[in-house]
């Protein structure tokens, strides 16, 4: 799959409606500074299209990507900052929730985690709680440029013994810097699109 054409349609913010657009969706989730800003601009061949922050955990948004006229790239907020208020926290918990209930048309979640580090309980709740709405996922890992080529195999056979899963899932290694690992996963996606 290429992506020839990527917008930004919208942003939904927390107590905002969910919109159900009909076509379908692949959200993107991960811990802030995960780089999944990065990755969804180096998915779209395009350097601004979500915005790289300096500043981990600013922006509380959904916003959705259209992608080839065909489908929403769904960048969801990232979770794990260290210091969030208890009400951050209830209030991100309240977005993903109504999020994932209201998305008809999901058909597979990217759950990023970075290739060098061990998956955090927050990482590891992600994927339970997308395993409990029954969505198939990817695991992204991300800044592979970060560790040579030859690691990079077994650090994703480290992370999934880390993942405790009961569901099948793969495992790309992903750089935003070079572009490693962006063939693979549209590969990977572009099945669900079409289920
Ligand atoms: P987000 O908070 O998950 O959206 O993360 P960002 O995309 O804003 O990236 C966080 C930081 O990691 C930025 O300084 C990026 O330049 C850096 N970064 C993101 N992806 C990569 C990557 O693939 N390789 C390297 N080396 N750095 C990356």
């Amino acid at each position: 799959m290429e992506i020839k054409k990527a917008e930004f349609v919208r942003s939904i913010s927390r107590g905002g409606e969910y919109f159900n657009p009909g076509l379908p969706e692949i959200a993107v989730v991960g811990k802030s500074n995960v780089g999944k800003s990065s990755l969804i601009n180096m998915l779209t061949n395009n350097r601004k299209l979500a915005r790289v922050s300096k500043q981990p955990g600013k922006t509380r948004l959904v916003n959705y990507f259209l992608l080839n006229n065909a489908f929403y790239l769904v960048d969801l907020p990232g979770y794990g900052f260290a210091r969030v208020s208890k009400e951050e926290k209830k209030s991100w918990d309240e977005m993903m929730r109504s999020y994932f209930e209201a998305a008809r048309h999901l058909k597979a979640v990217l759950i990023l985690m970075d290739i060098r580090h061990k998956p955090t309980a927050e990482d590891l709740m992600m994927v339970q709680f997308v395993e409990y709405f029954a969505i198939p996922y990817v695991v992204g890992a991300t800044k592979a440029d970060k560790i040579a080529k030859s690691k990079r195999f077994n650090e994703c056979a480290r992370l999934r013994r880390q993942i405790p899963s009961s569901f099948a899932y793969e495992i790309v290694p992903l750089s935003s810097e070079d572009g490693y690992g962006k063939e693979k996963l549209l590969g990977i996606l572009e099945p669900y699109l079409q289920s």
